[in-house]
């Protein structure tokens, strides 16, 4: 147990002059009452953040544990394809109106396969909407979010703390928390945890739940540059026998690069002097937005399907990358797991006002029905795409090209292709629906 003479909840003290984190004045070791809550988020990432938002004003009392500082959690230099459904969420939430500013829209999507002279070029009226998704930084979703969490009362920050141990009992979890100044760890009681921890998931492998899935051949390179011709809001996806590229357009002019190569080539790539590295990216983009500056460093990210075998067990549930992880190709990883948040916040809410105990099997399993099969359409959709186009044999080169001439030809396939990729062909869950 805690030190009673110790504070238990602490805020980054370099970061609450910009962000003042609201800790409720109650949640002190001195009332150790208050320590028990109905439940506990692992991990304030966008996802895990995106579900302590959906359940502000539930009624639920909830805490969200992050083990990074708020500055090291922001500080992550990475845009996203955030998709059409996932901005009716954020839209759903209240965060929108912060977020819509400062991202891109798309005006229309590319799409080619190495350097076949077709391009499937998308737009809006393709689907009936204004835009087809957006390109919106880590730093700019987090904040909104992080600041929404400010002015919700029955959400507890912990940050920077991190979660060392859970004891799942019949009731609920008695969990470890690790806060770096505070000495002693504290232990907090919750009905239900949520494993929003990322891929590398302690909780999940704590809990003993398996994964289904394998490496890519593949790793990813990403880098901001400076394009010498204006990206006009097209976001590209360029498929190369190698594993495709993406190139993202910013807000600001600058566009994101995602680059998906064989290992040892990513490792080329990155350490390659800036000059050849950027004559490979002009030749890989077709020249179509003239030279290119480079304007951040080259990350390296190893790719992976993953796929929980459960994504609940008693008094658990995972959500985002702890739960599945797919390749960037199509940009659906984060989009999958805001809706995870959002379903079992759905799922949660609705149980608690039907007097269910949030942490039992039956209300979990309603989110588990709900999310794993829709999970495992998008992991098999982006598994495909990159096995589809990541070859030279010649069958499948010339099944690919009829493909793309269809896509590009027959509105109802664009039409099909563009449901999928926006998150509007899956159950949509209410808070996008006002
Ligand atoms: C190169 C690349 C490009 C991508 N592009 C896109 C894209 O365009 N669109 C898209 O939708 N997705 C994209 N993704 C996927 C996306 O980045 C992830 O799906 C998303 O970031 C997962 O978020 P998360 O909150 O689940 O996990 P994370 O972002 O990993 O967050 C987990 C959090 O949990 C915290 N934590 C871990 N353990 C503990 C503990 N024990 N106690 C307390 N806190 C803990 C960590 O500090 C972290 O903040 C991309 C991924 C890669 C690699």
């Amino acid at each position: 147990m805690p030190p009673l003479d110790s504070p238990s909840v602490r805020v980054d003290a370099a970061t609450t002059e910009s962000l003042p984190l609201q800790i409720n004045n109650e949640n002190t070791v001195a009332n150790p009452a208050n320590l028990d809550y109905d439940l506990a988020i692992v991990g304030g990432g966008i996802i895990g953040n995106t579900l302590a938002v959906a359940l502000q004003n539930s009624g639920l009392r909830v805490v969200s544990i992050e083990s990074q500082a708020q500055s090291e959690s922001i500080a992550k230099s990475r845009a996203y394809v955030l998709s059409m459904l996932s901005g009716q969420i954020f839209e759903g939430l209240g965060i929108w109106n912060q977020v819509l500013p400062q991202v891109t829209q798309f005006s229309q999507i590319q799409i080619s396969d190495a350097d076949y002279a077709g391009v499937v070029k998308m737009y809006p009226q393709d689907l009936g909407t204004d835009t087809l998704g957006y390109a919106a930084s880590h730093e700019v979703l987090l904040t909104a979010l992080q600041t929404k969490l400010v002015a919700a009362e029955n959400i507890t920050v912990m940050c920077p703390a991190q979660v060392v141990d859970v004891d799942y009992t019949d009731a609920g979890a008695d969990i470890t928390v690790y806060t770096p100044d505070c000495g002693a760890p504290t232990k907090i009681r919750a009905s239900l945890v949520i494993a929003a921890d990322g891929a590398k998931s302690s909780l999940r492998d704590r809990a003993g739940i398996a994964t289904t899935g394998f490496n890519y051949w593949q790793s990813c390179i990403t880098a901001t540059i400076k394009p010498e011709k204006p990206h006009n809001n097209v976001a590209y996806e360029r498929f190369w026998y190698a594993g495709p590229i993406g190139v993202l357009p910013l807000a600001d002019g600058r566009c994101q690069v995602v680059w998906t190569v064989p290992h040892q080539q990513a490792e080329e790539l990155r350490d390659l002097p800036v000059s050849e590295f950027l004559k490979a990216l002009e030749h890989c983009t077709g020249g179509l937005l003239g030279k290119l500056e480079l304007d951040s460093q080259r990350w390296l990210f190893p790719v992976k399907l993953m796929q929980s075998n459960q994504y609940i067990a008693p008094r658990l549930a995972l959500i985002g990358d702890a739960a599945h992880c797919c390749h960037p190709v199509a940009g659906q990883g984060m989009n999958l797991g805001i809706r995870d948040a959002v379903a079992l916040a759905e799922v949660l809410i609705a149980a608690h006002h039907a007097g269910e105990d949030i942490g039992s099997k039956s209300v979990l399993n309603r989110y588990a029905k709900w999310r794993k099969p829709e999970n495992w359409v998008i992991l098999a959709f982006t598994d495909f795409l990159d096995r589809m186009f990541s070859n030279q044999i010649l069958p499948i080169v010339i099944i690919r090209r009829i493909g793309l001439f269809l896509l590009d030809r027959v509105p109802v396939f664009k039409y099909l292709a563009l449901r999928l990729m926006t998150g509007l062909a899956g159950k949509i869950p209410q808070v996008a629906r006002s």
